[in-house]
């Protein structure tokens, strides 16, 4: 194969590097280089903050939250768990003056979550030869950067290719299989499905109360004062009816 060479993103020294190959260092300011058809960027890695055990406490506060289905956070069992770093494109762009920052993926993926990552700059380290993943898997980039370039808004500034750390967890919930992504900087968790609570229950209540305020209302043609006190026997009731179902269903 032939050689090419790239502008450096950072000291716009002419590095050369062998066709076909994605990675180069910049020999004069020792700069990490990733290389794309539509340019060069710097490869980063995003450290994992985030480890099996706190992992697992994160998926079960998430699971206990409002719209969970009651007790998922007991009754998930979990069906096991893997780390990997998934690749990410960031776009540094000039927009009116302003500095924009767009992540997109750079691997294709069914999983969720993965379109809306943030990328903390502060954390972010230098990918080379010597970082040490520790036997973490890479899942490989298989989209172009120039597939996004074409779409941003604004002008380009600078890109980087970010190896992100992402927590995989599937668990089962009444037979039935789910998956939750939990980013491995932050914490925050991404799911397209989960069970949810049913929302059956409190429609139950209220429909029954519309009835019993409609029967009062007509009553009160004939009788207002009976009316008035079935009313206020009735707000009880549909008040208490919901606390029910919000602590037991
Ligand atoms: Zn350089």
């Amino acid at each position: 194969m032939g050689t090419a060479s790239v502008g450096c993103p950072k000291c716009g020294a002419r590095v050369e590097f062998d066709a076909g190959s994605k990675f180069v260092r910049c020999s004069y300011c020792a700069s990490q280089i990733y290389i794309d058809r539509s340019g060069a960027g710097f490869y980063y890695i995003l450290p994992f903050l985030v480890r099996e055990d706190n992992a697992v406490g994160i998926f079960k506060r998430w699971a206990a939250g409002p719209t969970k289905a009651k007790y998922l956070d007991q009754r998930a069992q979990l069906a096991g768990s893997k780390r990997q770093y998934f690749p990410v494109y960031m776009f540094k762009r000039l927009v009116d003056g302003k500095e924009l920052i767009r992540v997109e993926p750079a691997g294709s993926t069914t999983l969720p979550g993965l379109h809306e990552l943030k990328v903390p700059a502060g954390d972010l380290k230098v990918f080379d030869s010597k970082y040490d993943v520790g036997g973490v898997p890479l899942i490989q980039p298989d989209i172009e950067m120039g597939a996004y370039l074409e779409k941003l808004p604004g002008a380009g500034k600078e890109q980087a290719l970010v190896f992100f750390p992402i927590w995989t967890l599937d668990y089962v919930h009444d037979g039935k299989r789910y998956q939750v992504v939990i980013d491995g900087s932050s914490g925050e968790v991404f799911a397209a499905d989960f069970p949810k609570r049913g929302s059956g229950p409190y429609l139950a209540v209220a429909g029954v109360g519309y009835f019993a305020f409609l029967a009062e209302a007509l009553l009160s043609y004939f009788s207002p004062w009976l009316a008035a006190m079935l009313i206020a026997v009735t707000v009880v009731c549909v008040f208490a009816a919901s606390l029910f179902v919000a602590w037991r269903m």
